[in-house]
């Protein structure tokens, strides 16, 4: 008998009647004679409505209740379902991430799961009872309520996974599997039935949301077999896969991943000398903000212009941070532009071919999109151009790249 986990996202229970028909689902698993344990997320809309709540009363939410508050979405999804299969006799439980003891730090509204009890999961298993586990939730040494930041729920069960030595963790979502970019971007836009573990980091590290990054993370440190599905039809989805496919020629870019959760800084008329660049990025990193690209021009005046972009919930603290020390460094002006976007181009076939950005970077220019950045690594290219250019400049890429669906099928 083989134990599969399985995480439902907020769409596949986002009403009874699709509760219903994941318990069936699940049902169908148990039925066939596997060990089932579901993840759930909160209904969707669920997780928004409630942050929105709280931000009527302060928008500066306090970090130890936000995640009181959110969690809540995901405890009316594992008692709805555990109902909707008892209905259906196939017995079941629910457990909060705290029942379970999923234990994190104690980072509130990020936390990182560092150990998951699978003792009581294991005892209702054995008694043939279906497990039901809330994502996107943990607690902390302290028994305070922590969550693992938006898009939990997918990190949840493939930890879960892990912990159980699951012959699978299957993700069910709305769409039926891991796409060459966003298919509601894109419409010409291919399923892949298969995606290299790199790949799908660089994918999810870039925006693409079908997965959460950690969750990806866990599975590749934990070699946990990883498979996106759709709740709503039958199919094969993607599987995440460890072994690059040496049997066929991996194609230059498997696929294009954006988002607009960005905002660019702008020091200009920086002092060209040693220690600046350490200066500024050391007192956003003291102020615990992330930097992704990051770009220096160095003019014939002996002062540069340094831009990089941080996410935009961080924007007004690293503004403030910087502008602490704008004149100890002698900066001219301090500016920022939070309306750009990110777009990446991403494949393990780039490691044995040239021009691939060439080729990206034509795409833009025949659009006349100007690029505002640039970062690549072995397996990706990564642009920023203006928010307003972010669909156009994703769907030329992708049919650049001859990922189009009409293209590949000529
Ligand atoms: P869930 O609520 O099930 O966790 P999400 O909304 O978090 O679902 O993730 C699924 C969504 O991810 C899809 O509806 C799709 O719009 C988006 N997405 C972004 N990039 C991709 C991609 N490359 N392939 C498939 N879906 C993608
Ligand atoms: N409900 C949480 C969110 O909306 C977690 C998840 O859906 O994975 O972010
Ligand atoms: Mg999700």
């Amino acid at each position: 008998m083989s134990l599969i986990v399985q995480k439902f996202g907020g769409t596949s229970v986002g009403s009874i009647e699709r509760i219903q028909a994941v318990a069936a689902k699940v049902k169908k698993f148990r039925d066939d004679g596997h060990q089932v344990v579901v993840v759930v997320s909160a209904m969707s809309g669920e997780t928004n409505r409630l942050i929105g709540l709280a931000e009527e009363i302060n928008p500066a939410i306090d970090p130890r209740e936000y995640d009181v508050l959110v969690s809540t979405g995901e405890q009316v999804t594992i008692s709805l379902l555990s109902m909707a299969l008892k209905t259906l006799g196939c017995d079941a439980r629910s457990y909060t991430g705290a029942q379970v003891r999923v234990l994190t730090d104690s980072a509130h509204s990020k936390a990182r799961i560092q150990e998951i009890d699978d003792h009581r999961i294991r005892a209702d298993l054995d008694q043939g009872r279906v497990v039901v586990v809330a994502g996107f939730q943990g607690v902390d040494v302290e028994g305070n309520i922590t969550t693992l930041g938006r898009g939990g729920s997918d990190t949840s069960a493939v930890a879960l996974a892990a912990a159980l030595k699951a012959e699978e963790c299957q993700i069910y979502t709305d769409v039926d599997g891991v796409y060459t970019t966003d298919p509601r971007v894109v419409e010409n836009a291919r399923r892949l039935s298969k995606i290299t573990f790199e790949e799908m980091l660089e994918m999810a590290s870039q925006g693409s949301k079908v997965l959460q990054i950690r969750s990806v993370e866990f599975a590749g440190k934990y070699r946990v077999p990883l498979r996106v599905l759709s709740s709503f039809e039958e199919g094969e989805g993607t599987l995440i896969t460890f072994e690059e496919d040496e049997t066929m020629e991996n194609p230059v870019v498997s696929g294009i991943a954006f988002n607009r959760d960005e905002a660019k800084i702008t020091l200009a008329g920086v002092p060209d000398q040693p220690g600046t660049a350490s200066k500024i990025l050391g007192t956003v990193a003291a102020a615990n903000i992330e930097v992704d690209v990051i770009i220096q021009n160095v003019g014939h005046d002996g002062a540069s212009d340094f831009s990089f972009t941080v996410h935009k919930n961080d924007l007004d603290k690293a503004l403030k941070v910087l502008e602490g020390i704008k004149s100890e460094l002698g900066v001219r002006e301090l500016t920022f532009d939070n309306t750009i976007a990110k777009v990446a181009a991403v494949g393990v076939g780039m490691r044995s071919h040239a021009g691939v950005a060439a080729t990206m970077f034509k795409a833009l220019a025949d659009e006349n999109i100007n690029i505002e950045m640039i970062s690549t690594s072995e397996i990706k290219i990564t642009v920023i151009i203006a928010e307003k250019y972010l669909e156009l400049a994703v769907r030329s890429i992708h049919a650049a790249f001859g990922l189009d669906e009409k293209l590949q099928q000529k």
